[in-house]
C-alpha cells in the first residue's frame, strides 16, 4: 500500500474512533506522523523538492538578513554570550549565510551560539551534516521547543516556519463561529470531506483572531502562543526576531497543498504534499504586543530586502562573476524583491526588547 493509502487509513480510523478532526489535528497527524507524515520522510525544499524558499533562492537573503541581526547584536550593546535561535532551518542554508558574515565581526562570533528548532528528523539529519562539514558544528545545538532555548540575550530568525504551523478554521453561521473541520466521506468513497461542526465553537482564543474576519476565519493559535512567548522572553532578556513569511492581507481560508511546485488538494496526496497557510500578521503583531514587546511593520520582502541593501550587494556580485551567472544573480534579485514574485506576498515583523530603540529596514513601531 502506497503512503498517502496508509495515512488515509489511520486519520479515517481515528475520525471513526473520535469524530471530525479539526484543520489544526488533520495538518499535524499529516505533516508530523512520526513514521508517514511528510516532514517524516520527504525532504521538502529545492528544486527537487515541493517548493524553493528565499534562502535558497540566493545568498544574498541571508548575507543581508544576517547583516539585520548582527546589527541589532551592536545596537544592544554586544551582549555576550548571545544566542542565534532559528526556527525550522530546512535545509541549513541560511545559517550556512549567516555563519560567513558572522566570521566577519569576530567579536560576534566568538560570542554566538546557534539554536536550531527542528522538527524532522531528515532535515535534523541533513543540517547536522551540512554544519559539520562547514566546520561550525561544535556551535549548533538542535532543540523540539521554544522553552529549550536558555535565558540569555537572543536573536531569533524565522523564514516559512509560522505557515506551517497548524492553522483552525471557522465559518460564521449566523453570527456565531462554527469550526470547519475534516471528516470521511458520507458516500463511503475512500476520501475526506469538509464539514461544519454542529455547534458553535468555544475556542477561547479566538478573541485573538483577526479583526477583519468576514464569512470565514483562519487561526493559528500555535503561532500566536510562540509570538507571545518570543516575545515575553524578548522583554526578559533582550533582544530581537525577524519573521518572514507569506502572508494575506485579509485573512481566509488559505490552507493550501503543494507538490513539485504546484498546489493541489489539501485532503489528496496525504504526507506526499506540504501543508500550509498563509500567516496572520495582524494576530501575531497583537501577540507580540500582548507579550510587551516593540512590534515594526508588516514591511513587505521586497521593500525590507532594498533598504537593507539588496541592489547594492547584487552590483558588487555581478562585478565578480562571469556573465551568466551574473544573469543569475539580477534574476534572483528580482525574485525576490519584485511584486510579480515574493517581493509583496512575503511580509516581514520584526519583534525587539524595549531596551532596542530602533531596528534597520523598519520605520519607527
Ligand atoms: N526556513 C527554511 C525552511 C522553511 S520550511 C527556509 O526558508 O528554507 C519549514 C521548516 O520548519 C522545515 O525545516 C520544517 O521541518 C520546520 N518545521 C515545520 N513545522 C515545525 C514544527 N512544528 N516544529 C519544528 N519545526 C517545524
Amino acid at each position: 500500500m502506497d503512503r498517502s493509502a496508509e495515512l488515509y487509513d489511520h486519520i479515517s480510523a481515528v475520525i471513526r474512533a473520535s469524530g471530525p478532526l479539526t484543520i489544526a489535528r488533520f495538518m499535524a497527524e499529516v505533516l508530523n506522523h512520526p513514521t508517514l507524515g511528510y516532514y517524516a520522510n520527504r525532504n521538502p525544499i529545492g528544486k527537487m523538492g515541493d517548493f524553493i524558499t528565499a534562502p535558497e533562492i540566493s545568498q544574498m537573503y541571508g548575507e543581508l538578513i544576517s547583516a539585520w541581526l548582527i546589527d541589532c547584536w551592536e545596537r544592544l550593546g554586544k551582549p555576550d554570550p548571545v544566542s542565534l535561535v532559528e526556527l525550522g532551518p530546512g535545509r541549513g542554508t541560511f545559517i550556512a549565510d549567516f555563519w560567513r558574515v558572522a566570521q566577519m565581526v569576530p567579536e560576534f562570533s566568538d560570542a554566538v551560539r546557534i539554536y536550531l528548532l527542528e522538527g524532522s528528523p531528515v532535515l535534523r539529519k541533513q543540517q547536522k551534516q551540512r554544519f559539520e562539514m562547514l566546520g561550525f558544528g561544535d556551535k549548533t545545538i538542535w532543540v523540539t521547543e521554544f522553552k529549550e532555548i536558555p535565558d540569555i540575550p537572543f536573536l531569533l530568525f524565522a523564514n516559512e516556519f509560522f505557515d506551517a504551523l497548524p492553522v483552525h478554521q471557522f465559518v460564521n453561521v449566523n453570527g456565531k463561529w462554527r469550526e470547519r473541520l475534516v471528516d470521511v466521506d458520507p458516500n463511503g468513497h475512500k476520501e475526506l470531506c469538509y464539514v461544519v461542526a454542529p455547534h458553535t465553537t468555544t475556542m477561547p482564543l479566538l478573541k485573538y483572531a483577526s479583526e477583519a474576519a468576514g464569512k470565514t476565519m483562519e487561526m493559528s493559535p500555535a503561532g500566536i502562543l510562540l509570538t507571545e512567548t518570543i516575545s515575553e522572553k524578548l522583554c526578559r532578556v533582550c533582544g530581537a526576531a525577524l519573521i518572514v513569511d507569506f502572508g494575506l492581507a485579509s485573512p481566509s481560508l488559505s490552507l493550501q497543498a503543494v507538490m513539485s511546485h504546484s498546489t493541489c488538494d489539501p485532503l489528496m496526496n496525504l504526507g506526499l504534499a506540504d501543508l500550509s497557510s498563509a500567516v496572520d500578521f495582524g494576530a501575531l503583531r497583537r501577540a507580540a504586543v500582548r507579550g510587551g514587546a516593540r512590534v515594526y511593520g508588516p514591511v513587505s520582502q521586497g521593500k525590507l530586502l532594498r533598504s537593507l541593501g539588496i541592489e547594492q550587494r547584487s552590483s558588487q556580485l555581478v562585478m565578480s562573476v562571469d556573465h551568466e551567472e551574473a544573469r543569475l544573480v539580477i534574476q534572483s534579485k528580482e525574485r525576490l524583491t519584485d511584486v510579480a514574485f515574493m517581493g509583496q506576498l512575503f511580509q516581514s515583523i520584526a519583534i525587539t526588547s524595549r531596551s532596542l530603540p530602533h531596528v534597520a529596514g523598519f520605520d519607527s513601531p
